[in-house]
């Protein structure tokens, strides 16, 4: 994979355009993740579902396993009707074939806001397309290293990881990991190390390429190509996140559907605008995904308007409901996907990896 923008003679564009992103800079915004009492009600549909592995403390096994069996008649109510919904769903699912692309498609996942599903979309939108045949490789390139976590990936302080590739030139090869629950889906993890790499960098030569020369070598390298490659970036503007834009071709933006969403939205996308003019001319934004939408709240439902006003060529026509189901899987170190793949959380994730795929590439 070539790039059209190996010029270093650009790097003094670099400056400005840190310097202005370090004057938007994130805000982290914990996120309560409240029991969905509509996914409580589907105990019919979950006497299919898979038991949770015993290995956590917390009490989200208790809550798993007492979700009531339905033992009468379900008739024309609204449950009958989603649980119908749902099984229409899998069943498109699992008669649509999805293309593969030609040539690797490197996206990157960010939106500097905090708790916004960066990290959930990434693993479960990756773990759906590599279900569906695609070889996919997950970059964490957050020191919280949440994304190796759900992948059920190694990456204790010792463990080789995406800190010695940017920092330290180490090959890719030499740091990629399989993720347990589908073979064709690989993570390069990140560990706490992570966290200098921001300060580390700033003194370096090409200091925005380091993470897309490596990750050149390592496509161009590979045996077996890879279709996808998705960066699943910090919640800020720093310049980890600037290497994510610099390696990638595409910008997917998960907007939480709640009132500060769009808020530092605009920064975001002068600054990839910034980085395609300077650093990589081929940056788009291809794709927004709406998250944790709650469709019993009129404000989600605005929101998700207001997003689908802005960008309508962009917002996913598929929504990813607030699910308790998606919120527990990183505990057990799954996507959910792999931990309760016909629950309305994973059918709504490999809806939009269908479309991801069906839609293509921007360019
Ligand atoms: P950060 O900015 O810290 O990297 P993020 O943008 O990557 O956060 P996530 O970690 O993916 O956001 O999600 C934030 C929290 O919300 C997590 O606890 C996650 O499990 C939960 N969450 C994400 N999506 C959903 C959803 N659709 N339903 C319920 N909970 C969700
Ligand atoms: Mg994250």
């Amino acid at each position: 994979m070539k790039h059209p923008n190996d010029d270093g003679t650009r790097v003094d564009y670099a400056a400005e355009i840190y310097a202005a992103m370090l004057n938007d800079s994130g805000t982290s915004a914990g996120i309560e993740v409240a029991s969905d009492p509509v996914e409580v009600t589907r105990g019919a549909e979950r006497t299919a579902a898979p038991t949770p592995p015993q290995k956590s403390s917390s009490g989200i096994v208790e809550s798993s396993a007492s979700a009531p069996t339905a033992t009468f008649s379900l008739g024309d109510t609204p449950l009958a009707r989603e649980l119908s919904e749902n099984t229409r769903r899998r069943q498109a699912l699992a008669a649509a074939v999805l293309p593969l692309p030609a040539k690797t498609r490197v996206v990157t996942v960010a939106n500097q806001k905090g708790g916004v599903g960066k990290t959930t979309t990434t693993v479960n939108l990756a773990a759906g397309l590599a279900r569906s045949g695609a070889r996919v490789l997950v970059i964490d390139l957050d020191p919280q290293g949440n994304a190796s976590t759900a992948l059920g990936i190694e990456h204790r302080s010792e463990t080789v990881s995406v800190y010695e590739v940017i920092i330290n030139d180490e090959p890719v090869t030499n740091v990629i990991q399989k993720c347990p629950d589908f073979d064709t889906l690989f993570c390069v993890p990140a560990t706490i190390h992570l966290a200098g790499a921001e300060i580390e960098l700033v003194s370096m030569v090409a200091r925005e390429q380091r993470l897309r020369t490596a990750l050149e070598k390592f496509l161009d390298e590979s045996a077996d190509p890879f279709h996808y490659v998705f960066i699943d970036c910090p919640p800020s503007l720093g310049l980890l996140t600037i290497n994510a834009f610099v390696a990638a071709q595409e910008v997917l933006i998960p907007i939480q559907c709640e009132y500060y969403a769009l808020e530092g939205l605009s920064q975001l996308l002068t600054n990839i605008k910034l980085i395609e003019r300077h650093l990589n001319p081929v940056l788009m934004v291809s794709t927004i995904l709406l998250t944790m939408f709650d469709s019993r709240t009129n404000l989600a439902n605005q929101v998700a308007q207001d997003v689908r006003d802005h960008f309508p060529e962009k917002v996913l026509t598929t929504l990813i409901p607030r699910s308790v189901r998606i919120s527990e899987a990183p505990s057990y170190g799954q996507t959910v996907i792999s931990y309760d793949a016909n629950s309305p959380g994973s059918l709504s994730y490999l809806e939009a990896a269908a479309e991801i795929a069906q839609r293509g590439a921007p360019h």
